[in-house]
């Protein structure tokens, strides 16, 4: 089996029904099936072999399907990289992966031109919606080539794609995943995440598909889901768009959820066709939630993964919310859920042990989905591996009807007094708070102490900055040594493009890189 079987087998189910549409275009299962066909023949007729390495920079769109489905068809190994990174993450993603092609958007062909000189293997440049004089032009590309399905086989064992550790830190690595990883995606997704999906669902990406909202693109297809997009996410359109296209479905990440929940505060929207809303790859105040599982129905579901063992190991379904928020249990809906179908979580101890249910300690996780391994770092890959289970970094339990709390990651325990403190408590606290928009609890060095603890805060739209008021509040509801010692008002924390806090760059300007290992 492979993802290209996969992908033809939904093309025959479904072969009129419109497989993308945009503003502009409606695209249907036949011919995604044949202009990826196209396109990876026309790869073949430039010289590139399956396992090739290519790369796409394009905003979520029609194409950015189609060279995904091509990719997956043919067994090239695809990256996606970022449209909101810099030139020089490009140029550093570019080299990693050692791309020989790059399929790119017109509005980056001034970057690309900038890209190419500093990309030794890159050979073929190919450019969507516009020309240029060094890259060739997408549809002409397409109608030069035959519509024949590959000749070739390709294998489950076959490298499929390679992702980046999201840089919240450190610098990023490459990660390889294989078509059996990928079929393990969509097989979790079609038995639990999408198990209710079916032809009247519409999906939106609003999040950039070289991320998260991407790895939904073959389950919907193998449903026969039509996706439609938005270029970058903007919570305005996002919330227009669900009205306008009748969304039924759609990932967010946290950061992004709540640009659109303060939106929508006192706003008359009409949500009835949407039916999940799904959020993951940090964690969400628990408070928020139940606010908006209140207000808007019991839409909301999440999940845990991480790219190293994509894209979740646990899900935590919309009725399991919807029930814990009717039950007022705040403790399970802090939870992230449970495993996903073809997926086993546990937790271990720091030499690897593997603990009893209950015991809180690293996340490890096992499965088809879990990655080859990092790119060209056998040691780094090793380093995570404990037999048949790979760390994870998270460090978490698990209780006794199996669902995961998330207590942190590993690396971001605060270490104040001889104690360590996970800075996600502090910071559900703070968000409780009516003033608090986004809030991130830092160690920062103490003579006494070690590390404090430092909370930085942005603030609600015409919230007054008051940390006295802030510090009362954790007072009361904080045991003293979790109890920040400071509170400073900032009116935006950083964020990785895809909307994920970088705690790393909040702390580091507390500290000088030889003092801690951040
Ligand atoms: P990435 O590989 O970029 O998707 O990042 C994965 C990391 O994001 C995980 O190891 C977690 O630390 C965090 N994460 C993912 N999903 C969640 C979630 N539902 N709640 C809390 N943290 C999450």
């Amino acid at each position: 089996m492979n993802l290209g079987y996969l992908l033809e087998n939904a093309a025959a189910r479904h072969f009129h029904r419109v497989a993308a549409f945009d503003e502009k275009r409606k695209v249907t299962f036949g011919q995604l099936n044949e202009r990826a066909n196209r396109l990876g023949n026309a790869l073949i007729a430039l010289g590139l072999q399956p396992q090739s390495r290519i790369a796409s920079l394009q905003y979520n769109g029609i194409e950015t399907i189609e060279f995904d489905v091509m990719a997956a068809k043919f067994g090239y190994v695809r990256a996606l990289l970022n449209a909101r990174n810099s030139v020089a993450e490009h140029i550093d993603s570019l080299n990693l992966v050692q791309a020989r092609l790059l399929v790119f958007g017109a509005e980056f062909i001034q970057q690309v031109d900038e890209i190419r000189g500093a990309v030794p293997t890159l050979e073929f440049c190919i450019c969507i919606g516009g020309s240029t004089t060094w890259a060739a032009e997408y549809e002409a590309v397409l109608s030069r080539a035959a519509a024949a399905p590959a000749t070739h086989v390709v294998n489950e064992n076959d490298w499929h794609s390679i992702y980046f550790t999201s840089g919240t830190t450190g610098k990023p690595k490459g990660i390889v995943l294989s078509q059996r990883n990928w079929l393990a995606v969509v097989r979790n997704h079609l038995v639990d995440t999408y198990a209710k999906s079916d032809t009247s669902d519409v999906l939106l990406h609003a999040a950039p598909m070289s991320h998260a909202s991407g790895s939904l693109t073959f389950a919907h297809l193998a449903r026969g889901v039509p996706q439609t997009f938005l270029k970058r996410f903007d919570a305005a359109t996002t919330l227009d768009t669900f009205e306008r296209d009748d969304v039924t479905t759609i990932w967010l990440a946290p950061t992004m959820w709540s640009k659109m929940v303060e939106l929508m505060d006192g706003k008359d929207r009409n949500l009835s066709t949407l039916r999940s809303i799904r959020f993951g790859g940090a964690p969400i105040s628990v408070p928020r939630l139940r606010d908006a599982v209140e207000r808007w129905g019991p839409r909301f579901c999440s999940g845990w993964g991480q790219w190293e063992a994509p894209q979740q190991c646990t899900f935590f379904t919309q009725e399991q919310i919807g029930a814990a928020v009717a039950a007022r249990d705040d403790r399970r809906l802090a939870s992230a859920g449970v495993p996903m179908t073809y997926c086993r979580i546990a937790t271990a101890d720091a030499d690897g042990t593997i603990l009893p249910r209950g015991e809180e300690g690293e996340i490890v996780v096992t499965g088809d989905h879990v990655m080859v391994g990092y790119l060209d770092q056998p040691e780094a890959t090793a380093e995570l591996r404990i037999g048949e289970w790979q760390r994870t970094g998270d460090i978490g339990r698990i209780d006794e009807e199996g669902f995961l709390y998330l207590t942190d990651r590993k690396r971001d325990i605060i270490l104040s007094g001889g104690s360590n403190i996970f800075p996600r408590q502090i910071e559900e606290v703070l968000y409780a708070h009516p003033a608090v928009l986004e809030v991130v609890a830092v160690g920062i060095p103490d003579n006494t102490w070690g590390e404090t603890i430092h909370a930085v805060v942005v603030p609600r739209d015409g919230a007054t900055a008051d940390s006295a008021a802030l510090l009362d509040w954790c007072r009361d509801r904080l045991p003293s040594n979790k109890r920040p010692r400071s509170v400073e008002f900032v009116q935006d924390l950083p964020k990785n493009t895809y909307g994920k806090i970088l705690r790393r760059e909040v702390r580091a300007r507390y500290w000088t890189a030889q003092e801690r290992q951040i």
